[in-house]
């Protein structure tokens, strides 16, 4: 489903009040906003959770990425919403609840949706607090990503989608949460990557001072993570001693050929070798299960450049696991949504990986994960069948799952 995207009929929302989408960092859609029909536009939900059904499926949550073109297809069943595959009913679907504090306004009128949403179905706040990357077009940009276009196309349809939050308006949000929600129990900070400065502040700088007046208002109240840059470890010290529990450095991709051609920006200012040291280093900082770099999981198959064959693109990046793993680091992948306005959609149409691509990441990551009997990632919610909240890959669901 990840993979296709989802197909929805406008009568299987009509009527029924749910958590929307809040496009809290790319769009994760298969086609712009533009093209969407006006019954969908704005009306998806965040995510679905499926159950039962003919195949009496375990509760399993699921990002929602629209594409009208999918062969799974939301419609209304004879109990409510359901997933089809074709005319197959595969399961009964239910969509997200509308948290109390979501009614609310800040002081300023921003809503809670744009300024700290909530995902994995109420698990995590997720802040972008800055909503473009410095690291812009062809030739710098992720050919993967599409959060300047994101931000672009949300622009052009009218929403108010602040480039920027201001700390006061996150904490004026953080503080109905913190009155009214007993389901949230970590937050991120992330956003683009700053190559200059932003508001006369260097990247960490930036990111730091909003950890900063968050722990300060809120000691320890939800679990900290951060998903930025890989950063050196003396820049980290402050953010440990700060709060921050879980550090992101996401390594994107392993092979070093598609780093250098996938991520251009991060090669220019960064580097493989130092973003790779910088990872391992982090270890020493927050614990070894603390630091979770994050990989795009397919991207590896995408063209031109990407691997022919499943078999070589498991095969690489299953080294990297090893690797990482084997220094206690967990990274985690998210599901590769090849978005309409990104470079390598622009580039080439871009085939979905296939599902034997998953199947067997997921086997290699699990053994990996097995063989060096590493800790359930902290920050991620229960792990296992029927309990994981993570929406954007089948990590978490396989852990402790006693089949393949
Ligand atoms: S560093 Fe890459 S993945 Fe991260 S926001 Fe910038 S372009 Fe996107």
């Amino acid at each position: 489903i990840l993979r296709l995207g989802l197909n929805f009929d406008g009568k299987a929302l009509a009527g029924l009040e749910f958590k929307t989408k809040d496009y809290f960092i790319f769009t994760f859609d298969h086609v712009p906003l533009a093209e969407q029909s006006d019954e969908i536009r704005f009306r998806a939900p965040e995510e679905i959770r499926l159950k039962g059904g003919p195949f009496q499926l375990a509760n399993t949550i699921v990002s929602v990425r629209i594409d009208p073109a999918s062969p799974y297809r939301v419609a209304a069943g004879e109990n409510g919403p359901a997933l089809f595959l074709d005319a197959q009913h595969l399961a009964d679907v239910e969509f997200p609840p509308i948290p109390g504090w979501y009614n609310k306004t800040t002081s300023t009128g921003k809503t809670p949706g744009e300024i700290a949403p909530i995902i994995e179905w109420g698990y995590l706040i997720y802040l972008t607090v800055f909503r473009n990357c410095q690291y812009f077009g062809k030739d710098e940009e992720c050919a993967f990503c599409d959060i300047n276009h994101n931000w672009r196309q949300q622009r052009m349809q009218g929403r108010p989608y602040t480039g920027i939050k201001p700390i006061e308006d996150i904490l004026e949000v953080l503080s109905f949460i913190d009155e009214q929600d007993s389901i949230a129990k970590c937050y991120t900070i992330t956003g683009g990557s700053i190559v200059t400065e932003i508001q006369k502040k260097k990247e960490t700088d930036f990111y730091y001072q909003y950890v900063e007046a968050i722990e300060k208002k809120f000691p320890g109240r939800w679990m900290a993570k951060m998903v930025v840059q890989a950063w050196e470890k003396e820049e980290l010290w402050r953010f440990k001693d700060v709060g921050v529990k879980v550090y992101h450095p996401n390594y994107e991709v392993w092979d070093k050929e598609l780093f250098f051609k996938l991520c251009p920006g991060k090669t220019r200012f960064i580097g493989r070798d130092n973003w790779i040291r910088r990872i391992v280093d982090a270890v020493d900082v927050f614990g070894p299960s603390c630091v979770i770099p994050n990989f795009v999981g397919g991207v590896e198959l995408s063209k031109p450049y990407g691997f022919k064959t499943v078999a070589e693109a498991v095969k690489s990046t299953a080294e990297g696991l090893d690797y990482f793993m084997s220094h206690g680091v967990v990274p985690r992948f998210t599901t590769w949504c090849p978005e309409p306005y990104t470079t390598l959609s622009t580039l080439e149409t871009q085939p979905k990986p296939p599902l034997v691509y998953f199947l067997e990441l997921l086997s290699e990551w699990k053994q990996i994960f097995e063989k060096y009997e590493l800790p359930t990632p902290p920050g991620y919610g229960p792990p296992g069948p029927g309990n994981a909240v993570f929406s954007v890959s089948a990590f978490m669901d396989i852990i402790g799952y006693e089949g393949r």
